[in-house]
C-alpha cells in the first residue's frame, strides 16, 4: 500500500524531543505505508530553510508560498516567482484567506492570494488554498483569477457540502485532514461523503491537528494512515482502494509521475 501526505510542515516538527531528524520522521511514516509527502511552505525564508533541512529526497516534494497569516511584512512577488520556478516545487502555497485570525491584513492577503494564482497559471503549478471565515471571498478570487488554468486543492477542508460543490465545479480537489475524525465534525463528514473519491486528497497538516487517537499530541506524516482508515470507512471502500485512488489523485493534480509514487 502507498499513501501520500499531501500537506505537512516537515520543518515544524519537534526534532529536539520526538524525532532524531527528517529521515527518522520519514521512516516512521513509511512503517505505516505513508511513503511520499508534500512539504508546504508558509514564508519565503521558511521555504529556503525547509529545503535545506530536508534536502533532495525521492519521496518529498515542495510547495513555495506565503501563508495568509504571514502578511504583516510585505514580500517580493518576483522572489516568489523565482523560487517557485524550481523544479522541486510542485505547488504554490499555502495561500488563501484567513479572516478568523486576521482581519487587519485582508487587503494584503487578497493581493498575495491573487499573485499565487497568477504565478501558478504561468508556471502550471496548482495552488494549495487555506480558507477560514472567508468562504465568499475565497471562491470569488479563485473565479476571478481563473484558477482552472493551474488547478488546486482546498486543504484541511472545514467548510460545508455546498462549498465543496462549488470547488468541485471549478475542478478543485478537496483535502481532508485529521479534523474529519473529530467528534464534532459532522458537517465535514457530510462533505467528505459527498466529494467523489477521484477528487479527494489526504493530509496531516503536521505538526498541527493530530487525528483521533492522538489528539493533543504533535501530529506527524505517519498519521496520514489514521486519516485514510477513517476516510475508507466513511466512503465505504477498502483502505487499499482509498490509498490507490488518493495517490493517483495526488499524481494527477501535482504532476508528480506515478512512477515516483510506487514501491
Ligand atoms: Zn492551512
Ligand atoms: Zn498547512
Amino acid at each position: 500500500m502507498f499513501l501520500v501526505d499531501s500537506h505537512c510542515h516537515l520543518d515544524g516538527l519537534d526534532y529536539e524531543n520526538l524525532h532524531q531528524d527528517v529521515s527518522d520522521v520519514l521512516a516512521k511514516a513509511a512503517a505505516r505505508d505513508v511513503k511520499f509527502m508534500l512539504a508546504v511552505a508558509t514564508t519565503l525564508p521558511g521555504y529556503q530553510t525547509m529545503v535545506q533541512l530536508i534536502g533532495d529526497r525521492p519521496n518529498v516534494a515542495f510547495s513555495c508560498g506565503v501563508h495568509p497569516l504571514n502578511q504583516e511584512q510585505p514580500y517580493d512577488f518576483s522572489e516568489l516567482r523565482q523560487l517557485a520556478a524550481d523544479e522541486r516545487v510542485v505547488a504554490m502555497g499555502e495561500t488563501g484567506l484567513d479572516y478568523y485570525y486576521q482581519q487587519e491584513t485582508k487587503a494584503q492577503q487578497q493581493a498575495s492570494f491573487r499573485e499565487h494564482i497568477r504565478i501558478g497559471r504561468d508556471l502550471k503549478k496548482p495552488v494549495i488554498v487555506h480558507t477560514r471565515d472567508a468562504r465568499e471571498d475565497t471562491l470569488a478570487i479563485l473565479r476571478e483569477e481563473q484558477v482552472e488554468g493551474c488547478g488546486g486543492v482546498l486543504h484541511c477542508f472545514t467548510e460545508d457540502r455546498e462549498t465543496a460543490e462549488k470547488l468541485l465545479d471549478m475542478g478543485f480537489y478537496i483535502s481532508f485532514s485529521g479534523i474529519v475524525t473529530f467528534r464534532n465534525a459532522e458537517t465535514i463528514r457530510e462533505a467528505a461523503r459527498y466529494v467523489p473519491l477521484d477528487r479527494i486528497l489526504l493530509e496531516t497538516d503536521s505538526p498541527y491537528l493530530a487525528p483521533v487517537p492522538y489528539r493533543g499530541k504533535e501530529n506527524q506524516p505517519a498519521y496520514t494512515r489514521d486519516v485514510a482508515e477513517y476516510m475508507a470507512v466513511l466512503k465505504g471502500v477498502s483502505i487499499e482502494q482509498l490509498a490507490e485512488t488518493t495517490t493517483e489523485n495526488f499524481s494527477r493534480l501535482f504532476h508528480v509521475p506515478l512512477s515516483r509514487l510506487t514501491d
